[in-house]
């Protein structure tokens, strides 16, 4: 959650995000919780609710993510799935908020998704563009200096979007017309407890189709192994019958050449 305003966040928002096509991000079979603990504190569901002040009213703003492993300041924050960096840089000009990694996935059955990983030091490897893997690429780790130190982690199904991706570290907007708020209420936020839940093992589908790549693979390569061992022996082979017929054309020769010195 945070007090920061969206007019103040919107420009870093467009100047530190990577943008990409649907074809560059790697397929996401499956997910991982991107803390080994990954405790989800009471307060800070997905879908709670807290007044904020905003000119010229307070309003209403709903939690777009959990809140996790309170007070693990250090803890290293893994890629949920397999995907592509869109964002990642400090989000707002205190520096209270940290760093914020946005990492798109191509989900099959849903389509574009993307995973929030705010109030995090960033790993120095990770940039735009970087591809991770689940549960294996540090993003980075628990931001010290956050109070509670934690891991803020939202879904959003759909693809990257930076108004909306970053942005909502604020917060959705409940109810505000007042333009100076400048949001744009953001959608498609889902429960990460629950996406991970439907999403953490792998459909017997995927593991079928896993086995069957696997099956392929070492075909192809006994195939190929197979091959090589023909070629080999057909080779020997040939030499063995070129070796076979120049001994014989010799033997042939030398004959030829004792009889016609015999005649002479
Ligand atoms: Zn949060």
């Amino acid at each position: 959650m945070s007090r920061m305003r969206f007019a103040l966040v919107l420009p870093l928002v467009v100047i530190c995000a990577g943008s990409g096509h649907a074809d560059d991000i790697p397929e996401a079979r499956s997910f991982a919780r991107p803390t080994d603990t990954f405790v989800v504190s009471k307060l800070s569901k997905f879908g709670s609710e807290w007044i904020e002040k905003c000119r010229p009213h307070q309003v209403w703003k709903v939690h777009c993510g959990v809140d996790v492993d309170l007070r693990h300041e250090g803890k290293e924050v893994l890629a949920a799935g397999d995907g592509v960096v869109r964002y990642a840089a400090t989000f707002d000009l205190s520096g209270r908020w940290g760093d914020c990694v946005v990492v798109e996935h191509r989900v099959p059955g849903v389509g574009q998704v993307t995973t929030l990983y705010g109030h995090i030091t960033i790993a120095s490897s990770i940039a735009p563009g970087t591809k991770v893997e689940k549960g294996t690429t540090v993003l980075g780790s628990i931001d010290p200096d956050v109070s509670p130190p934690h891991l803020h982690f939202g879904v959003r199904l759909a693809s990257f979007d930076a108004s909306n991706d970053v942005a909502s570290r604020r917060g959705a907007l409940r109810n505000c017309n007042d333009p100076i708020c400048g949001a744009k209420f953001p959608e498609h936020w889902t429960d990460p407890v629950a996406f991970l839940q439907q999403h953490t093992q792998p459909s017997v589908t995927e593991t079928a189709q896993k086995a069957l790549d696997e099956a392929q693979k070492n075909i192809e390569k006994q195939v190929e192994q197979k091959t090589e061992e023909y070629k080999k022996r057909l080779m020997q082979r040939m030499a063995e019958a070129i070796g076979s017929f120049f001994r014989a054309c010799v033997e042939r020769l030398a004959k030829l050449i004792r009889e016609a010195i015999d005649e002479i």
